[in-house]
């Protein structure tokens, strides 16, 4: 969870460090730190609190100095958010400094040999217990820094991205991970360490990603030497280039990552079916469905795990998919899926789906659909992420970075990369007729412009916003294709505005959240035309008799709605089975502009992180 920043090289670090922990922030955190080694010390600045704060605390602190640094941000597991469970936590020699991401399991059992053997603990973390770990290993064994890392480390149980140096040895940092993201940016004479490329992007496009279980003695003007932290083999370091640029990563004028990230729809859906939807030649291709098209077709069923809004595209898709390709869908909460004991054999089809790839719960689930012999096949966001080397085939969505941590184009790219495999899918099985999967092909390219079409009610979300914003409940209905937007329009208002908000199928809505309906209660429904239009104008009509307030989500032209309800947003016209790409940008708006008119932090929600690397 969270960020790691390190630098070894000729620059200054602490400026590095703190732009890139800035970088990080989308991940989302409690507290902020920094190690610097100033050519004699190793001196530790931390916080609770935003990089901002720590920033301050440097200046006062003038603790800049140094070529040689490691900087964090905590989202606590063990230890409330106070400055002194922040990182960089130091050994108890005062030697070693360390970082972390992730969770020490066994933290408890080896503190208490720690502690019977003398040490002593400053903060509640497991991570202090890890770098004591670490010294203790390197004391009685006379070992080097790397050495010792990795015999602690074959002791722990857990997860972790760590990033440890020694000021006896200060011209090297030795990092490691399992199961949280780590990458080495590879200068000319200089390295970078981060939870993603973000922080050196600007300086060096080489990058190394660490795989689980492989660790890394950085040494400057020196190579990288990567081992196993298992077996202590040598790995060949696969430095890769990275076509990320600077620009992709910053606001570009917007006032948040989010609302960059909702204009950004059009572009980003273009980008996730572009070489892979030719209308034209009328078909559809990617490379790890054409290769595994016979897994899917005689899949005796597909099972979608995902968390939180990828999960709502996965119920999108099981839609999609069994109306198109007539494959039973079943769609499970990851983290419930890998706990229960799932009917999955070889005959199964399991798709995993994580905007990052590092879901941990989505990893599990992963795992334990391999053991079960299922082919799976992973859909996520970030190249060269978890999900994407521990599955047997895969997609990219495309969508560029996503740092908002409310997930918006993430959302709707792989509603869009689902859509492309079910239509591929009914097509070779012969399930959706030439005419039908022409016409699907049209529509999907027309998408982009109509959701721009869309993002033009921009200000109308924002003027419902103003009238809204400070109730307490909000109500989303949807059905079909629509009820998963539903959902994910009352997730969105619930992660970055904190009013409490429900999304149901409205029918539903007579077997219990009609009682919620008073003249106070503003609910959102998804009306567009076709579909179950007749039964959404009467749920609408059973809500104005109870004085209910309609924000409708309308098909352009739409005549019937208005007349009823007491706002309603235009949608241009789609299919029914697209509508959720259209229908769910004005869901996306009114949450931001609620949370931005309440004066919320958006990009970095309370409590919330953008990578679920922990369960
Ligand atoms: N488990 C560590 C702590 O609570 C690290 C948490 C993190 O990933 O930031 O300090």
């Amino acid at each position: 969870m969270c960020g790691i920043v390190g630098y070894i090289g000729h620059r200054d670090a602490h400026s590095i460090i703190i732009k890139g922990l800035q970088r990080l922030e989308y991940r989302g955190y409690d507290s902020a730190g920094i190690a610097l080694f100033d050519g004699k010390d190793i001196n530790v600045t931390k916080t609770k609190g935003k990089v901002s704060d720590l920033q301050d605390k440097i200046n006062s602190e003038n603790n800049t100095v140094g070529n040689i640094g490691i900087g964090h941000t905590r989202w606590a597991t063990h230890g409330v958010p106070n400055d002194i469970n922040s990182h960089p936590h130091y050994s108890n020699s005062g030697d070693l400094v360390i970082i972390h991401n992730g969770i020490i399991e066994n933290y408890a059992s080896i503190k208490k040999e720690l502690s019977n053997r003398g040490y002593t603990f400053q903060s509640d973390t497991d991570t202090e217990v890890l770098v004591n770990l670490i010294e203790d290993v390197q004391k009685n064994g006379n070992y080097k820094l790397g050495k010792a890392v990795q015999i602690a480390l074959n002791q722990v149980v857990g997860a972790y991205a760590i990033a440890v140096f020694d000021v006896k040895k200060p011209n090297e940092i030795v990092a490691a991970r399992l199961g949280s993201p780590l990458a080495v940016g590879v200068g000319d004479g200089e390295f970078f360490i981060a939870s993603d490329a973000s922080p050196f992007i600007e300086y060096t496009n080489n990058a190394i990603y660490l795989k689980d279980e492989e660790m890394a003695v950085i040494r400057i003007h020196k190579d990288t030497k990567i081992r196993k932290v298992k077996d202590d083999k040598l790995v060949d370091p696969y430095v890769q280039t990275l076509k990320l640029n600077i620009e992709q990563i910053e606001k570009g004028g917007y006032e948040h990552f989010m609302l960059k990230e909702i204009f950004e729809q059009p572009s980003a859906i273009k980008d996730t079916y572009r070489g892979r939807l030719n209308v034209n030649k009328g078909i559809i291709k990617m490379a790890g469905v054409e290769d595994n098209l016979e897994k899917f077709l005689n899949a005796q069923k597909i099972t979608i795990v995902a968390c939180g809004t990828s999960w709502h595209a996965g119920l999108v898709a099981e839609y999609v998919f069994e109306d198109l390709a007539r494959i039973p869908v079943e769609v499970e909460y990851a983290s419930e899926f890998r706990y229960r004991n799932p009917v999955i054999s070889n005959k199964d089809v399991v798709i995993a789906i994580s905007q990052s790839g590092e879901t941990a719960d989505t990893l599990a689930a992963i795992k334990l659909a391999k053991e079960k012999g299922a082919f799976v096949f992973g859909i996520c966001n970030v190249v060269g992420s978890s999900i994407s080397r521990e599955t047997d085939a895969g997609a990219y969505t495309h969508a560029g970075p996503e740092i908002g941590v409310a997930s918006t184009k993430a959302f709707t790219t792989q509603i869009t990369l689902l859509s492309l495999i079910a239509l591929r899918l009914a097509k070779a099985k012969g399930s959706i007729s030439n005419s039908d999967f022409k016409r699907y092909l049209i529509e999907l390219e027309m998408i982009p412009e109509k959701v721009e079409e869309v993002l033009k009610s921009d200000a109308l979300s924002k003027h419902i916003a103003d009238i809204y914003k400070d109730v307490s409940n909000f109500l989303y209905l949807g059905r079909g294709f629509n009820f998963p937007v539903a959902l994910e329009g009352a997730l969105k208002l619930k992660e970055i505005s904190y009013i409490h908000a429900e999304g149901y199928p409205a029918a539903e809505m007579k077997h219990g959240p009609i009682a919620l309906i008073d003249e106070n209660m503003p609910i959102v429904v998804i009306a567009t035309k076709y579909g179950h239009y007749e039964k959404i104008v009467s749920n609408i009509q059973e809500i104005k008799s109870r004085k209910g307030k309609i924000i409708g989500i309308v098909t352009k032209g739409d005549t019937e709605v208005k007349a009823i309800a007491d706002h309603v947003i235009e949608i241009p016209e789609t299919s029914e089975l697209l509508s959720p790409l259209l229908t769910t940008i004005p869901l996306q708006l009114l949450s931001y502009h609620i949370a931005v008119l309440l004066h919320k932090n958006v990009d970095q929600p309370r409590n919330l992180a953008k990578s679920v690397t922990v369960e």
